[in-house]
């Protein structure tokens, strides 16, 4: 199969390259499309056979749900049994954007979207190209991350042709999307929503949102209804060693080809590539996917990082940087 990448602008969508990718959807196939975190892998999200071939592109297990994209909060109220208030809340500050919702699923949603479990996560995009696709398509769309399972996520086209080239029909591109990291997710099933994983939209934006308490998902538990919560997720090739502000440096460079993303202070740390990271939390974050896979390819082996503080505003990076560490 020969992979088309169609360049989409991001102003005006260009309506033939979304009429295409609407098309092949209904056909069943897979293709691969922009939001505003990283880029998705798409499928019909009530077609089972063409959700199961998503799982199966990725290597993905089969008891790792996918989230579903919708245009709207009322599109995503026909995929779930129970609207609670703090979604509808949080549905008028966030959507679209950033932000995951796990809710009680209806019966309309396919067992291999949620992974047989109750609950689905739905999300709408804020990627003019993803909300084009889904109002031409008119229906959810599942999409994980468009990259092979426990691989980083992919922040540009060329990340994700690079896993698919040959295996997928088509990728819509828009260049490097904003966010750079997946959505935070919240369940919003229990009494009190919890953070399962952290993204852009922090616990207290959240809390503000909802006037009212939000627990945050802590790391390890072996509850792992969330899949961002699988221990190594976001895992380049090289080996991360983080480095906390308050420990001591390595006193020896590693063997091999080393590299060292430091923040605004550079410390006494021996590399042969050293690169600076953003002193943003959001910079930082959209940066960082596309600079460990440019370690890959100058095939360092081993990555050094100074870690950014342990605040909330810098929680989702650090997540991400342990999660490639592990
Ligand atoms: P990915 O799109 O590859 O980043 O992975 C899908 C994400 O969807 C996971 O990280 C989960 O956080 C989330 N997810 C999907 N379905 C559920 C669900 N039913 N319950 C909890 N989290 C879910
Ligand atoms: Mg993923």
């Amino acid at each position: 199969m020969e992979t088309r990448v169609e360049k989409v602008n991001l102003e005006s969508p260009n309506a033939t390259a979304i009429r295409l990718a609407a098309g092949l959807l209904r056909d069943g196939e897979v293709v691969a499309f922009p939001t505003e975190t990283v880029y998705g892998l798409g499928a019909n999200g009530l077609d089972d056979a063409a959700v199961r071939l998503v799982y199966e592109l990725k290597g993905r297990p089969a008891d790792n749900p996918v989230i579903l994209h919708v245009a709207d909060a009322a599109s995503a109220k026909r995929l779930v049994s129970e609207w609670p208030q703090c979604a509808e809340a949080l549905a008028e500050k966030y959507w679209p954007g950033p932000l995951t919702f796990v809710l009680r699923k209806s019966s309309i949603v396919p067992e291999v979207v949620t992974a047989g479990g109750p609950t689905v996560a739905v999300r709408v995009p804020a990627h003019p190209v993803a909300l084009a696709l889904l109002r031409e398509f008119d229906g959810p769309i599942a999409a994980p991350s468009a990259n092979r399972s426990s691989k980083t996520s992919p922040t540009l086209a060329d990340h994700v042709l690079r896993d698919f080239d040959g295996r997928i029909p088509l990728i819509l591109d828009a260049g490097p999307t904003d966010v750079g990291i997946e959505s935070t997710v919240v369940d919003l099933t229990g009494p009190v929503p919890e953070v399962l994983r952290p993204g852009r939209i922090t616990p207290s934006q959240i809390r503000h949102a909802l006037d009212g308490d939000v627990r945050v998902h802590r790391g390890d538990a072996e509850r792992l209804s969330s899949p961002g919560m699988l221990p190594r997720h976001y895992a380049p090739t090289a080996r991360l060693i983080l480095l906390e502000q308050d420990a001591p440096l390595p006193q020896e460079a590693p063997p091999g080809k080393t590299a060292y993303l430091t923040l605004a202070q550079r410390r006494d740390v021996r590399a042969d590539v050293c690169v600076f990271m953003p002193n943003s939390p959001t910079e930082y974050a959209k940066r960082l996917y596309a600079t460990l896979r440019d370690m890959d390819d100058q095939s360092v082996g081993v990555i050094l990082v100074d870690m950014p503080p342990d605040t909330e505003e810098w929680s989702a990076v650090r997540d991400r940087l342990r999660r490639a560490a592990h």
